[in-house]
């Protein structure tokens, strides 16, 4: 989907909920107190838009970027925050007592049946408490799947708890067509977690895989290859990635989001170039060939399928190659006449993957912490680096693919900018999803 469709699409359904309660109307109230209930309404759409925005879905993701979507849901976690911690403070000094006979409207009175506003106050703190958790993650030493758990169950707990909140304490939820309207959104966004954790995994059992092969690359680098088990396999584009489950139940949440490295012209087996990191990947090694898996995907939108550049650019600090590879291999094998230049960035020269088929390739090698004999380019893939690398015209004209540490993608990002790069032609990916 197109990006500007997704945002219009965003705006849309966000606002729903706020243009049709003010379009019902009801007796005026001072300022302060539509303004409240104008931010508790916002905050609840924009919860349930959480749902869609989890990356789980790949017209989103496609559409926009992974990258983009995941810090798109961050943010609008802190704004939804921000707006649900004023709704309460903004009725301050509106007389309450729940409905008076001279105020049957509620125009001047908020409730306090405690049930009402009981699952309201629930709700806010486990927003705040899962944004703080979402914050402190990396801080707080506990397993990922720990973390997915908490968050999943949680989001479900607070849209539960803010739709009997809003339809049974707020002004407007309380009217037949709104608590429709808010029954159907919150339906939709536990639908969402359904597809994904049960419709998406009982698809899955029918496409099961097989791992058909474990091969170490480096020292701290697996290549894993998969083969589809009766089925043709994936239907992706070169630089996708999909959420991998080795060994587990298809509904288990023991899934972890891999590029893939070979290329679709390749054939139907998939392989990933995986590096050790946590409990998971430093397990990688000890898989044997043929444990079932499951792939779920693809998702992303690092291709450059269609496009009219002259030039590719692909720009890799460690295990960031294994979509670029992705990328290299499928121009390879469909005889893409476009030029390619890869710059790879590695600590030590034993970490390089693929260093044979790379060979071929117009390819700079960099290392930032190089033995004496080592005669290729040193430090790290910097505004310098990249300078002596590309020409004016080839900053303007081709397209930069980049993949790997936050930092190396911070620099190369700003500094083709500067170079004139618009930035419709930097394509980047970071394996990060928080
Ligand atoms: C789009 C994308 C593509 C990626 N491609 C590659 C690749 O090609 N090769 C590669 O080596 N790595 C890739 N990664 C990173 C890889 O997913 C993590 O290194 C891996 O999940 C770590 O799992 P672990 O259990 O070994 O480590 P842990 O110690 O459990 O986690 C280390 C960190 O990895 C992330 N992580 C862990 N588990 C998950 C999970 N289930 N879902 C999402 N994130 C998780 C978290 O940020 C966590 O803090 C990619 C990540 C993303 C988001």
């Amino acid at each position: 989907m197109k990006p500007l469709i997704l945002i219009l699409g965003y705006l849309t359904a966000a606002t729903l909920p706020l243009a049709l309660s003010w379009g019902i109307g009801g007796p005026p109230r001072p300022f302060r107190q539509e303004l409240a209930s104008g931010l508790g309404i916002l905050a609840f759409s924009m919860i349930l838009m959480e749902f869609v925005l989890s990356g789980r879905f790949k017209s989103i993701s496609r559409g926009v970027g992974m990258d983009v979507t995941m810090r798109f849901h961050q943010v609008m976690a802190s704004v939804a925050l921000g707006f649900a911690l004023l709704h309460p403070f903004l009725y301050q000094g509106t007389p309450s007592g729940g409905q008076r006979p001279w105020d049957p409207s509620r125009q001047l009175t908020l409730t306090t049946d405690f049930s009402d506003l009981a699952t309201g106050i629930a709700a806010l703190l486990l927003l705040a408490s899962l944004v703080l958790l979402a914050i402190g993650r990396r801080q707080l030493d506990y397993k990922y799947e720990t973390w997915r758990l908490i968050h999943g169950v949680g989001a479900l707990l607070i849209a539960l708890l803010l739709l009997h909140h809003t339809v049974y304490a707020g002004r407007y939820g309380s009217q037949p067509a709104m608590t429709w309207l808010w029954g159907a959104m919150t339906g939709l966004a536990v639908g969402s977690l359904l597809y994904v954790y049960l419709l998406v995994p009982l698809f899955g059992r029918t496409r099961a895989w097989r791992v058909t092969s474990v091969t170490q690359l480096t020292p701290r680098q697996w290549q894993v290859t998969v083969t589809p088990e009766g089925h043709p396999g994936l239907d992706y584009k070169a630089g996708q990635f999909v959420w991998l489950n080795v060994g587990h139940s298809a509904f288990s949440i023991k899934e972890n989001p891999f590029s893939i490295c070979s290329a679709p012209a390749a054939g139907p087996a998939v392989s990933f170039m995986i590096k050790e990191l946590g409990d998971f990947t430093r397990t990688i090694g000890q898989i044997k060939p043929g444990t079932l898996a499951y792939l779920d995907g693809p998702y992303g939108s690092l291709s450059v399928d269609n496009r009219n550049e002259p030039g590719v650019a692909l720009i890799a600090g460690g295990v960031g190659l294994a979509p670029l590879l992705g990328i290299l291999r499928q121009m390879r094998l469909t005889g893409d006449p476009r030029k390619v230049r890869v710059i790879y960035g590695n600590r030590t020269a034993e970490q390089i993957a693929y260093r044979e088929e790379l060979a071929a390739e117009d390819v700079t090698h960099v290392l930032s912490e190089p033995t004496q004999t080592w005669q290729g380019e040193t430090g790290f893939i910097d505004a310098a680096l990249i300078d002596r690398l590309f020409s004016a015209d080839e900053f303007k004209d081709w397209v930069f693919v980049m993949c790997g540490p936050a930092i190396m993608m911070d620099i190369a990002e700003d500094h083709l900018i500067k170079q004139g790069t618009p930035s419709h032609r930097i394509l980047s990916e970071r394996f990060d999803y928080d």
